[in-house]
């Protein structure tokens, strides 16, 4: 029997044990266009501010298109500004706006000490510098940018997008679009328009965990290390692992249950260390309750984190929390299932694909413990530069729309390799252009061949 989540997605996969009670239930299609005034008409609309989502709306607009980008927060940028996350991960081959969108943030850092680790030098970010830069971007490639506005469902007619619901400040709206692409990340639009959705791994439904990350200051670089991972063989003054000191305190009760690795990334700045440790397993990041709770939970265990680094690492004697994630860090919620999908083999082996629009996508395989501390299948697994064909974008069954991002169609290992920014900014790149190419020849998302995005791709100076 199809389980329905709480927008009336089609949950295909198990359904994540913790969600059960929140996925029965199901919202029946309301008449939006009579109760709701519309508040706009655009030809494109993209929903979340994100990596994916900043790269679909500027692309569409460069390609000619009348573009809104709708984000719920005040701010745009996603995980990038508000769940600071650093560095950005990840390649795809040369010439797409992933390297655009470095070279603004790096614009003024060019000559901060750059850290080299297995997975290439770290491409930091600054949180609060991004914030403006994003928003120029934007703006500059002429995208109308909604602020602090949901979007809460669609507007269909039959099984064809034409619009979405949006709550803002003033109160519930419509927008009228020709195409909307969904970056939101939770996959929310395509789950209201009825997508199939996957959530988790095959086995049990679990999901990635939660984290905060956050940034601390006055460390004493003359002394302090840097640690990318659990795997980072980093020694202490000691001669001590610090991987093994992080393992023991774990274990003593010291540092939170789950948090057997407190990764120091290096920011732009000296003194500082970008944190991503703190971990929440078995939560549904789509049920508010559960993330109110893990506010409170995860606060605590930055606290932890600080105290720790304090008492036991050399270099961090002094150090104090700068800033924090203004929202929980979401790794995996639904991922939507299209004609096409990113499978474990694509990833494993690399393989290529004439109707690729992401091209040479790298990432380890990186999955986050779901049931528990370190990584799910040991240590990460090795990755080939893969192609990520055009159908992964396009939620099965539904025409009008097309998805960009972590919630694209993929298995839930593939997705643990192109859930990372860089491969995200390429994916919302390309589904800009195929949106834009839709407007212009009348043709659904689903007619526009592969190759005429690809074209748009190489006279940008893509290397596909
Ligand atoms: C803790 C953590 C650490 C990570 N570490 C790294 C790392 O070191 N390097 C790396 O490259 N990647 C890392 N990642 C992965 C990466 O950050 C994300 O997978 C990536 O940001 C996904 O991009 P996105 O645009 O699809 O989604 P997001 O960045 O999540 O953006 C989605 C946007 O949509 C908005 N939105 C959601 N719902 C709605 C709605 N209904 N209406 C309007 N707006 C909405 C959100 O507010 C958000 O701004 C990490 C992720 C986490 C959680």
């Amino acid at each position: 029997m199809q389980r329905r989540d709480f927008l009336g997605g089609i949950a295909c996969g198990i359904a994540a044990p913790f969600a059960a009670s929140a996925q029965d239930i199901h919202v029946p299609a309301t008449d939006w266009k009579r109760t709701l005034p519309e508040y706009l008409s655009v030809q494109v609309a993209v929903v979340g501010g994100g990596p994916a989502g900043i790269c679909a709306a500027v692309s569409a607009a460069r390609t000619g298109a009348k573009v809104a980008l709708i984000e719920r927060f005040g701010v745009l940028g996603g995980n990038l500004t508000l769940g600071h996350v650093s560095p950005i991960l990840g390649a795809v081959c040369p010439g797409t706006m992933a390297d655009e969108l470095r070279k603004l943030l790096n614009a003024n850092h060019a000559d901060s000490p750059r850290v080299k680790t297995r997975n290439g030098f770290e491409e930091h970010i600054d949180h609060e510098e991004a914030k403006g830069i994003l928003a120029k971007l934007t703006s500059d490639a002429g995208v109308q940018v909604l602020l602090c506005t949901s979007v809460t469902d669609v507007i269909r007619d039959g099984n064809r997008v034409t619009g979405l619901v949006i709550d803002t400040p003033q109160g519930m709206r419509r927008i009228r679009a020709d195409v909307v692409i969904d970056a939101s990340g939770d996959g929310r639009a395509a789950a209201a328009a009825g997508a199939e959705v996957k959530i988790g791994r095959d086995s049990d439904g679990l999901t990635q965990p939660c984290t905060l990350e956050f940034v601390v200051e006055n460390v004493d670089e003359s002394v302090a290390i840097t640690a990318w991972g659990g795997t980072d063989p980093v020694k202490l003054p000691s001669g001590e692992e610090y991987r093994q000191l992080c393992r023991r305190k774990n274990q003593a009760g010291e540092l939170p249950k789950n948090v057997s690795i407190v990764r120091l990334h290096r920011t732009f700045y000296p003194g500082e260390r970008s944190v991503n440790a703190t971990q929440l397993n078995r939560i549904n990041p789509l049920d508010p309750i559960a993330l109110g709770k893990a506010e409170t939970e995860l606060r605590g265990q930055i606290d932890a984190c600080v105290a720790f680094l304090r008492k036991e690492v050399p270099g961090f004697e002094k150090c104090r929390i700068k800033s924090s994630a203004g929202t929980l860090g979401v790794r995996e919620t639904r991922r939507i299932m299209g004609d096409a999908m990113v499978d474990d083999r694509d990833v494993e082996q690399g393989k290529k694909y004439p109707d690729a629009v992401v091209h040479n996508a790298w990432f380890l395989i990186d999955i986050h413990n779901p049931a528990g501390s370190g990584q799910a299948e040991g240590h990460s697994q090795p990755a080939q530069p893969y192609d990520i064909r055009y159908g992964s974008f396009l939620p099965r069954g539904i025409e009008g729309m097309l998805v960009a991002g972590r919630c694209i169609s993929g298995t839930h290992r593939a997705h643990a390799s192109y859930r990372v920014m860089t491969i995200c900014m390429a994916m919302g790149e390309a589904t800009g252009i195929a949106a834009a190419l839709s407007v212009k020849t009348g043709q659904t998302p689903r007619q526009i061949p592969a190759s005429a995005i690809r074209d748009i791709l190489v006279k940008r100076g893509v290397q596909l």
